[in-house]
């Protein structure tokens, strides 16, 4: 375990912000966990747990304590002709597992291969991309309450998993320290590939359909539209796609007739806040180092040296500019520390 003072986190977050904290704990083995609760919790400080930082924006110094988990370990706890249980340690890269599953040819997880952050912060937002949500593949999420230092243990229902969101975002909000992630990953040969752009390159060019021909081609088509961190800072889609009423979706259209819309089981409406952003003419906007990604208008980019607050400043006149166009409020995914 490493304890770090008055912490930069600059080399902790994908968008590449300066920004620092109190304190900072970092939990590098298994057995931290408990040595962590037995001698450095403290019930009344205000903690802040951290994966791969790849869906946060520091915007501000953090008066609390960062926990930052990098456990790494894959376990499988119980197999069937029919699935594996896999048990993987929090500080995991989504990316291992992803190769995991690839190299052992368990299905369930392909459409989310090239999502970065770690594993223990999947279940957080439900991660998702090109029709499958991790939700699907999580048999129980394991942990710790902060407030109590208590361990839990929640079943996939009990995490009231939705759209980019769970009970880790709701009522258990900062409140958890998630420390492994079970999955259920199928051994039986099934995609998801419904999902327009996917269906397109999978029509185009894959002739003999595998785990690795739809690996290859979701991390072509990320690739396409989304910046590579490690060249330019981002926290991948930063609002959610709005979902209206379908009165407010009929209004809208009656000006705009290309609107994107895919119902939801509520009946309601969920709008593509990329396109949204595009009709405000957004897209490769750029103020100083802070900007909007030319391919993909949901992605906002640091070039280089924007700090979070200049990050935040753009993100609001894009909130702004929405709402006055289309009367529809854009949700931050990224979470603004
Ligand atoms: C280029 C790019 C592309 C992306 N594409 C997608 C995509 O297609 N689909 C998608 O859903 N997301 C996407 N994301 C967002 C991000 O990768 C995911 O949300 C990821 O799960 C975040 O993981 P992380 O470890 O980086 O979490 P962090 O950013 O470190 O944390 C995210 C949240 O989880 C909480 N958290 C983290 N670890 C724990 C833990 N152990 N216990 C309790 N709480 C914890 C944090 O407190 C925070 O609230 C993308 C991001 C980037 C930069």
């Amino acid at each position: 375990m490493k304890k770090i003072e008055n912490a930069n986190l600059k080399s902790y977050n994908t968008f590449g912000i300066e920004g620092y904290c109190k304190n900072m704990i970092i939990i590098e083995q298994e057995k931290d966990i408990q040595l962590f609760f037995d001698h450095d919790y403290q019930a009344d400080e205000r903690y802040f747990v951290l994966g791969g930082g790849s869906n946060v924006l520091f915007s501000d110094f953090f008066k609390g304590t960062i926990l930052h988990i990098s456990t790494d370990d894959i376990q499988k706890r119980e197999e069937t002709d029919q699935y594996v249980l896999l048990n993987v340690a929090a500080g995991t890269p989504w990316e291992k597992v992803t190769q995991y599953a690839l190299e052992n040819h368990l299905y369930g997880i392909e459409n989310l291969a090239g999502i970065p952050g770690n594993t223990g912060s999947c279940p957080v937002q439900n991660i998702g991309a090109y029709g499958v949500e991790v939700k699907e593949v999580i048999d129980k999420v394991e942990g710790f309450y902060l407030h109590s230092g208590e361990p839990f243990m929640l079943t996939n229902s009990e995490c009231a998993f939705g759209y980019r969101n769970s009970i880790f975002k709701t009522k258990l909000k900062n409140s958890c320290l998630i420390t492994s992630v079970t999955l259920r990953l199928s051994k039986i040969e099934k995609y998801t590939l419904h999902y327009a752009d996917l269906k397109k390159r999978i029509d185009e060019s894959l002739q003999n359909l595998s785990l690795q021909s739809v690996t290859d081609a979701i991390l072509m088509l990320r690739n396409s539209k989304l910046p590579d961190v490690k060249e330019v800072g981002s926290a991948g889609s930063f609002f959610k796609n709005p979902i209206i009423g379908q009165e407010h979706y009929h209004r809208l259209l009656i000006e705009f007739p290309t609107l994107k819309a895919f119902s939801t089981n509520s009946g309601e409406v969920k709008l593509a806040a990329g396109q949204l952003i595009d009709l405000c003419d957004w897209k490769g906007y750029r103020e100083g180092d802070a900007g909007v990604w030319a391919n993909q208008a949901l992605v906002l980019v640091n070039y280089g040296t924007a700090t979070g607050a200049a990050i935040l400043a753009l993100c609001k006149k894009i909130q702004r500019s929405v709402y006055e166009k289309f009367c529809v409020y854009l949700e931050a995914e990224v979470y603004l520390l």
